[in-house]
C-alpha cells in the first residue's frame, strides 16, 4: 500500500494492527513503536488540528484519533494493566492469594466509618479507639496513625477488629474511593436527629457498589428529637432494612459522645462478618498490602501506615510502595510499640522507606532490594509521564497563533508534610479556573522540606515554590533569596487556592469598561482665537474632568468619539473639575465641530477588577 502524504511527509500507514502504549506516552513512543518518524506523526496531528512536539506526551483521544487517521489502532494501557505488566516482568502478582490451605488463617475484619459530614464518625472512632479490652504494653500516647485495631470479646473468645481512621479530610476521599478493596465492612454513620443526609446516600451507594455489607450505627441518641426508628425507616428506601424488620442488616443505636451501645456496635460487627463473609488470609506468602497514609517524619524519615493484607511483614523486608522503596528498619503499631511482625489486617507504621508513598498505593514485599529499586523507579517514570499528559493543556490550531504568543503558564512546585495534603493541595489548584489562556502546571511534588534542588528547578520563569507545613531546608533559602526564587509557606490550604488564585489572575491582561463621568449640553459656542471652538455647557449629570475622554453626540447619534477634554474654565478661570449644575466652557482640542444643543459625555476607561 502506498504510504499516504499527509503535508508532505510520509508516513507508514497501519492495516489496522494494533498498538499498545502506556498512558502518557509521546508521538517520539508511537514513532518507535510503528517506525516512523517523530516529526511526520507531529505533522499529521497539526493537520488534525493540534500542535504537540514529539516528546510532549498525548492524551489518549488524540493518540486514537492520530491513529485512526494512519490505519493504526492504538491501544492505552492503563496504569493498572501496565503496573500488573511491570510486576510479571519481575514474576510478581499483586492481590492474587496463593498457597496451602495449612498456611491459611482467620483474620480481623477491616472496618471504614463513613457518613454524611457532622453525623459523628470522627467522634465514634475515637470513642471505638477506647473500647480495647487489651491494656497494651506502656508504649506512649496512642497516635492517629490511619489505622488502628482493636481488641474486643465475643462469646468469650478476643476478637480484633481494624478501624481505618482517616478522618473526614478532604485528601482522603481519594484514598476512600480507591479503598474499597481495603475495606471488609462499612459502618455507616446516621445522626438520629439528622437523618439521611446526601453523603449518607453516597456512602451507602459506594459501600453497595463494592458488594461491601453494612452495619448502620444510629448515632446521638442522647440527643434531644433523636429519631432511631424514623433512621430505620429511612434507610429501608434504600434496601437496607433492619433486623428487627425482617432484613438482615444490623442497626445498633449509640451515642459516640456518651461511649453509648459501642460493644453492642463492635458485636454486630463481628456477627455480620461473620455471616457474610469468610475473612481468611495466607500468613506465609510474600506479604502484600496497601498504604493507608503517608508522611515525613522529622525524626524518622519517610514513615508509612500499611495495611497488611495478607503474608507476615517483618522487620528487614524488601518492600516497594507505590513508587517509594526500601527494606524495612522498623514496625511500629498505633501504640508506638515496636513489632517484630504483622499479621494480616495488621496496620502498621513503617519505617526504612528512601520516600514517601501515597495513600492508595499497594505495597509488596521483594526477594531483593534491587527488584524493590527498579519497580519504583518505574513506577516513578510512569507517574510522571501520566501526570504531564493531564496536566498538559491542549492546543487547538485556532488557537495556535494566539497559542504560540499569548500562552502562559504558571509553573508551580509543591512540597509539603504529607502526601495527602500534597495531592489535596494539587487537586484543589488544578480546579482554579482563570482564563483559557493561562495554564497552571505542577512541575513537581514531593513530601518533605524545600531542598536545594527544588530551587534549581524554580530557576525558571514563573515557577512558585509552595510549601505546606514545611520549609526550606539549608542552602534552598539562600539560593532563593539570591535568584529571586518564589518561595511561599502556607499552612492552610484555602489560604494557598487564593493567592495562587490572584497570582494567575495578575498574569491576565488588564481589561477595561468605560465608566461614565459626566454629561454637559453645549448653551453657546464661542470662538476663541488661537484654541478655536469652545463649548458654553451646562453640567447635566455627573462631573466633568479635564483630560478626560469625550464623545459628542448630536441628536442622539455620536458625531465624534475620542477626544479629549484639554480644557476646562469656569468663568474666567481654569478648572479641574465642574460639577453637576454649573456652567462651564468645554475645549475638545483641535475639534471645532460643536453646536448648540450638542451633548458632551465624559468617560475614563477603567480596568475591571478580577473577581
Ligand atoms: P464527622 O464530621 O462525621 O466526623 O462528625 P464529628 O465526629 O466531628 O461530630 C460532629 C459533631 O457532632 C461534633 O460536634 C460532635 O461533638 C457531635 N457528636 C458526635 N457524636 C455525638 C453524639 O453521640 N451525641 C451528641 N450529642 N453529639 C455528638
Amino acid at each position: 500500500m502506498a504510504a499516504p502524504s499527509m503535508g508532505g511527509v510520509s508516513l507508514p500507514r497501519g492495516n489496522g494492527q494494533t498498538v499498545r502504549l502506556p498512558r502518557g506516552a509521546s508521538l517520539t513512543d508511537l514513532a518507535e513503536r510503528i517506525n516512523a518518524e517523530p516529526a511526520a506523526l507531529v505533522t499529521a496531528l497539526f493537520h488534525l488540528g493540534e500542535m504537540i512536539t514529539a516528546t510532549q506526551s498525548v492524551n489518549d483521544e488524540t493518540l486514537q484519533l492520530l491513529g485512526a487517521e494512519i490505519g493504526w489502532v492504538i491501544q492505552v494501557v492503563s496504569p493498572e494493566d501496565e503496573d500488573r505488566e511491570l510486576l510479571e516482568t519481575f514474576d510478581l502478582t499483586f492481590g492474587d492469594e496463593e498457597g496451602d490451605e495449612d498456611d491459611w488463617s482467620s483474620r480481623p475484619p477491616v472496618v471504614t466509618v463513613m457518613g454524611h459530614v457532622d453525623h459523628g464518625k470522627t467522634k465514634l472512632l475515637d470513642a471505638l479507639r477506647h473500647t480495647n479490652v487489651v491494656s497494651r504494653e506502656a508504649g506512649g500516647i496512642t497516635q492517629h496513625i490511619g489505622a488502628y485495631q482493636i481488641v474486643t470479646e465475643l462469646e468469650h473468645n478476643e476478637r480484633p477488629i481494624t478501624f481505618i481512621d482517616t478522618p473526614g479530610h478532604e485528601s482522603f476521599t481519594a484514598m476512600r474511593a480507591r479503598g474499597a478493596k481495603v475495606t471488609d465492612i462499612v459502618v455507616l454513620v446516621v445522626a438520629a436527629d439528622d437523618g439521611v443526609m446526601p453523603q449518607t446516600v453516597e456512602a451507602l451507594n459506594h459501600a453497595q457498589a463494592a458488594e461491601v455489607p453494612i452495619v448502620v450505627a444510629v448515632n446521638k441518641i442522647d440527643k434531644e428529637g433523636a429519631n432511631p426508628a424514623k433512621i430505620r425507616q429511612q434507610l429501608t428506601e434504600y434496601g437496607l432494612v433492619a433486623e428487627e424488620y425482617g432484613g438482615d442488616t444490623m442497626f445498633v443505636d449509640v451515642s459516640a459522645i456518651n461511649r453509648q451501645g459501642l460493644d453492642d456496635l463492635l458485636t454486630a460487627i463481628l456477627l455480620t462478618a461473620d455471616a457474610s463473609l469468610d475473612l481468611r488470609a495466607n500468613t506465609e506468602q510474600d506479604p502484600q498490602g496497601v498504604v493507608i497514609e503517608g508522611k515525613l517524619d522529622k525524626g524518622r524519615g519517610p514513615v508509612a501506615t500499611v495495611l497488611v493484607q495478607r503474608g507476615t511483614l517483618r522487620q528487614g523486608d524488601s518492600i516497594v510502595a507505590g513508587d517509594a522503596y526500601g527494606r524495612v528498619r522498623s514496625l511500629l503499631d498505633e501504640h508506638g510499640n515496636k513489632l517484630k511482625e504483622a499479621l494480616p489486617a495488621r496496620p502498621v507504621q513503617v519505617v526504612g522507606l528512601t520516600s514517601v508513598p501515597r495513600a492508595g498505593d499497594t505495597f509488596l514485599v521483594v526477594e531483593e532490594d534491587r527488584v524493590a529499586r527498579q519497580i519504583a523507579d518505574r513506577r516513578q517514570a510512569r507517574i510522571r509521564n501520566a501526570q504531564n499528559a493531564s496536566m498538559r493543556k491542549r492546543i487547538s490550531l485556532e488557537d495556535l497563533d494566539a497559542a504560540l504568543k499569548e500562552t502562559r503558564q504558571l509553573n508551580l512546585i509543591i512540597k509539603g508534610d504529607n502526601s495527602g495534603t500534597v495531592e489535596a493541595l494539587e487537586e484543589a489548584l488544578m480546579k482554579i479556573e482563570v482564563d483559557d489562556d493561562i495554564s497552571l502546571r505542577v512541575i513537581h511534588r514531593g513530601v518533605g522540606g524545600i531542598t536545594k534542588s527544588d530551587i534549581d528547578l524554580a530557576l525558571a520563569d514563573d515557577v512558585i515554590v509552595l510549601g505546606f507545613n514545611v520549609r526550606a531546608e539549608g542552602q534552598a533559602t539562600e539560593l532563593a533569596n539570591r535568584e529571586g526564587v518564589d518561595v511561599r509557606y502556607y499552612t492552610v490550604i484555602y489560604q494557598a487556592i487564593d493567592e495562587i488564585e490572584a497570582a494567575l489572575k495578575g498574569m491576565l491582561k488588564p481589561e477595561y469598561e468605560e465608566v461614565q463621568l459626566g454629561t454637559a449640553e453645549v448653551r453657546e459656542v464661542f470662538r476663541v482665537p488661537k484654541i478655536g471652538n469652545v463649548a458654553g455647557s451646562l453640567v447635566r449629570s455627573g462631573t466633568i474632568v479635564r483630560n478626560s475622554k469625550a464623545r459628542l453626540v448630536r441628536d442622539g447619534a455620536v458625531v465624534a468619539d475620542n477626544l479629549t477634554v484639554e480644557s476646562l474654565r469656569r468663568f474666567k478661570d481654569d478648572a479641574t473639575e465642574v460639577r453637576e449644575g454649573y456652567e462651564c466652557g468645554i475645549g475638545l482640542g483641535s475639534f471645532n465641530d460643536i453646536k448648540i444643543d450638542d451633548v458632551i459625555q465624559t468617560f475614563e476607561m477603567r480596568e475591571i477588577p478580577r473577581t
